[in-house]
């Protein structure tokens, strides 16, 4: 389960903070450096870790904490706070056009992240909250992707707009929003090439996608088995091509936690959903506050 090691160790160390009476300077020091230690060896980005130990412990040995009531509890609330606060605060809506204007989605991502499952589990999403979506088949080098997406579309009644492989992405996108805007299609989820590293040529693809459609949302697909190295991709896409947010996908896997935790620190995007399974009922909206609650335990 994900965050099993992270829960437990974060655990013993509340643990110990609730059977102290009064707590000195030095148990919360103790306490946070365990904090440190957990997070770290959930693979926390290293920068971020030492931050958030600073925002908490500059909070914990305040005044009012060291003379309240329940001391270990004001810190345990303090490091939950703090958790929330590092994953974004708030949920984040992703932009979308109002009305009846068409808003266009491009999935972006490394190949194998889940990018192809996830364009057609949001598309599904976005269909039960009354949108009607078109799902773009844009990985033209795969065509086992443009097969995938089919299939999936299918499962999730939403119609897959395909000009096979022999096209050049950007003029399938833009045959695909024409496509749209005559059958009364408001929201168009374009599936792009992934490669298994991070290279130019898929960059610039999407960057080209993104200057001639008129693109309301980049969304990265990351996998959050792949803790750091997500957050490193996170960033190099954030920087390159611009992205407004994150699915995170096989959360429902035994990742250690540092995706969830690092993502929003150091890219600067937030989380719009997490992936949580194979099948397209397995998205889920990312609320901070419930994942620092699962984290907690
Ligand atoms: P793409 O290359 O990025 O388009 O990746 P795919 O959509 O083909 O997904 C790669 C694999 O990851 C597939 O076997 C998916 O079923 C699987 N996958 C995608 N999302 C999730 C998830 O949230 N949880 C789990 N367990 N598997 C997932």
């Amino acid at each position: 389960m994900a965050f099993e090691s992270l829960t437990e160790k974060l655990q013993n160390v509340f643990k110990n903070l609730r059977s102290k009476g009064r707590l000195t300077e030095a148990d919360v020091k103790t306490a946070l450096r365990e904090v440190k230690m957990a997070l770290l060896e959930a693979d926390v980005n290293f920068k971020v870790v030492k931050q958030f130990i600073k925002s908490v412990q500059e909070r914990a040995v305040g005044q009012d904490v060291m003379n309240g009531l329940n001391p270990g509890q004001m810190v345990i609330k303090i490091v939950n706070e703090e958790m929330v606060n590092l994953m974004g605060s708030e949920t984040t809506e992703i932009p979308s056009k109002q009305g009846k204007e068409i808003t266009i989605w491009m999935m972006a991502g490394l190949q194998g992240a889940g990018k192809t499952t996830t364009a057609a589990k949001l598309a599904g999403k976005m269909k039960s909250k009354g949108k009607k979506p078109l799902l773009v088949a844009c990985d033209v080098y795969r065509p086992a992707a443009i097969t995938q997406l089919q299939v999936n579309g299918e499962k999730q009644g939403v119609e897959v707009f395909s000009m096979g492989d022999k096209n050049h992405p950007v003029d399938i996108a833009k045959a695909a929003v024409e496509h749209a805007k005559n059958n009364q299609q408001n929201l168009v989820i374009i599936d792009t090439a992934g490669r298994l590293h991070i290279d130019e040529d898929m960059m610039r693809e999407l960057e080209e996608i993104k200057a001639q459609v008129d693109v309301d949302a980049t969304i990265l697909v990351v996998d959050a088995m792949t803790g750091q190295d997500a957050v490193n991709v996170a960033s190099a896409f954030a920087e390159k091509v611009g992205i407004d947010g994150v699915i995170l996908t096989k959360m429902d896997g035994d990742t250690r936690g540092g995706a969830a935790l690092s993502i929003k620190a150091v890219s600067g995007k937030p989380i719009y959903f997490v992936g949580m399974g194979e099948k397209l009922s397995d998205l889920e909206q990312f609320y901070p506050d419930r994942m620092a609650s699962r984290i907690l335990g």
